[in-house]
């Protein structure tokens, strides 16, 4: 990847056809870096004369001209001003073009700013999206595609990374670099049936079967990558997965692809009707107009697809298993600790039957400790240093903790949507929240300490651990997740006594 580029050149020669105005970077003050492409970066940037925000795309023309990537580049940009020519105010949801003008060495793309980032990072941030979030924003996605298609533009690239959030959590489509602008030709022979012949193959995960297969790019392949956006959202991970693009195509071909427990009817129906091997049969497909077959589905039951733009987003939540999810109280088979005790002393926020923990407060942080019950963090010079001498001969976990002391470690399940998977966590000083791969003693990650940390137990075996970038779902097999909470919340009252929940 290309270092940052730095717009700060000489005055701007022209303005590109089919802008509205003439500007240059003279009218734009640069602010943060907001992200990096493999030939571009993209600045944050404020309109000099009305303080306006803009996202300012900006490429170097020798890169462009070494990377090949001239026509990708005149694509997008001839796409967007299709589009910003072409506005359907019931379907706002593309990134717009404002202003493109170049200098001698820089291109620049004055584009709407999505405040709220990619798709793609939100669903990675909560796991995966409860059914409202999911069906909501698979309803902007179509209502986009509808309008895409009206002008016979294919996007074939679109993924969450290429679906951004504004401000007001409203989807905004990007990346046209490899969309396809249908001819008078290429539009009949679609609707034939005989499908453009393509060179192009877009982004592996979603990338649909006609293209690997046939070469062949058509609407209905935006629809496949509607389905796997939409499968996406609700389990946490796209549904074609393997180590090398090699794999993930055989798994497309073969239609090889499974539905974690929890994924919910509705969604499933949609996904397993848009993803189906032969383009023309996905749903959609055949409709002459719009999509109102998908509109239809009983996914979309009472949301109106024309009113989406005038609507709030759903607060994005996620989705969680129900299997897991709903614990009967009175049936919880508690081995040894007495959490439920914990629950009333600590009050901890016991999503799911609040009843039950009416008398839990204050909060975990300030409950009052009773005589005797001492922090886990507190640990004299003498302890640690006997304690870790052991823990380095004895503990097989030692290696993974970096010289730190192992206060509290347990095997849990650690959820990216609705996938689970098992890890031995490890809470050290430091303070570190360590998890590692038992099978093949890998470590994997950790969850970043800062005096933002906070925990939150759904029930006796569930908790997220909330970090600001980040929410983590575990899932403690033996039903002390409230054991785990109190241990954190503990850890953070020792590193930072400061901090109030
Ligand atoms: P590549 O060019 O390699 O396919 P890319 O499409 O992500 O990568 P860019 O379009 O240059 O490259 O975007 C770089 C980063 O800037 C991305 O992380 C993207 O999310 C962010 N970004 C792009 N456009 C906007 C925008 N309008 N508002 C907010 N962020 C944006």
């Amino acid at each position: 990847m290309e270092a940052s580029t730095t717009p700060k050149s000489p005055r701007a020669e022209k303005g590109v056809k089919g802008t509205s105005d003439k500007r240059s970077d003279q009218d734009f003050i640069f602010g943060k870096l907001i992200g990096e492409g493999s030939f571009s970066s993209v600045y944050l940037a404020k309109d000099i004369h009305n303080d306006q925000e803009y996202a300012v795309k900006v490429c170097i023309k020798n890169h462009i001209r070494k990377e090949k990537k001239v026509e990708h580049i005149i694509r997008e940009k001839d796409v967007m001003n299709i589009l910003n020519g072409k506005q359907n105010p019931k379907a706002p949801f593309f990134v717009k073009l404002s202003y493109a003008f170049q200098s001698r060495e820089y291109l620049y793309f004055v584009m709407t700013y999505c405040k709220n980032g990619e798709l793609l990072n939100l669903i990675q941030k909560v796991g995966n999206f409860d059914k409202e979030c999911s069906r909501f924003y698979a309803a902007e996605i179509t209502r986009a595609l509808e309008h895409l298609h009206s002008l016979n533009i294919i996007h074939r690239d679109l993924k969450p990374e290429n679906i951004l959030l504004d401000e007001n959590m409203h989807i905004k489509i990007t990346d046209f670099g490899c969309a396809k602008i249908l001819t008078k030709e290429e539009v009949e022979k679609v609707n034939d049936g005989r499908e453009r012949k393509s060179s192009f193959v877009g982004t592996a995960q979603y990338v649909s079967p006609e293209l690997l297969e046939s070469k062949t790019c058509g609407k209905a392949s935006d629809l496949w990558a509607l389905g796997c956006i939409l499968y996406q959202m609700v389990s946490g991970l796209p549904p074609f997965r393997s180590k090398s693009e090699y794999f993930i195509y055989q798994k497309i071909l073969k239609l090889e692809y499974e539905f974690p427990e929890g994924f919910y009817e509705d969604a499933k129906d949609v996904v397993q009707k848009l993803l189906v091997i032969k383009p023309e049969e996905r749903l959609g497909a055949s409709d002459s107009e719009g999509y109102p077959s998908i509109r239809a589905h009983k996914l979309f039951v009472d949301l109106d697809l024309d009113s989406l733009h005038e609507m709030t987003p759903p607060k994005i939540a996620p989705h969680l298993a129900p299997t897991e999810d709903e614990i009967q109280w009175d049936k919880v088979n508690q081995p040894g600790l007495n959490s439920l005790e914990l629950v009333l002393e600590l009050g901890l926020d016991l999503k799911g039957d609040k009843s039950k923990a009416e008398n839990a407060k204050p909060s975990a942080s300030e409950a009052p400790k009773k005589p005797g019950k001492k922090n886990i963090a507190d640990v004299s010079t003498e302890d640690y240093i006997l304690r870790l001498a052991e823990q380095e001969k004895e503990n097989k976990w030692h290696r993974f903790t970096e010289g730190n002391l192992i206060l509290k470690q347990g095997l849990m399940d650690k959820r990216k949507g609705l996938f689970p998977r098992r890890r031995m966590f490890l809470l050290t000083t430091g303070p570190h929240l360590y998890y590692v791969d038992p099978v093949n003693m890998v470590l994997k990650g950790q969850i970043p300490w800062s005096h933002s940390i906070s925990t939150e137990a759904k029930n006796f075996k569930t908790f997220f651990v909330h970090t600001p970038h980040r929410t983590y779902y575990l899932e403690e097999p033996n039903c002390h997740a409230l054991d785990w909470c109190k241990a954190i919340e503990e850890v953070k009252k020792h590193y930072y006594p400061d901090t109030t929940t």
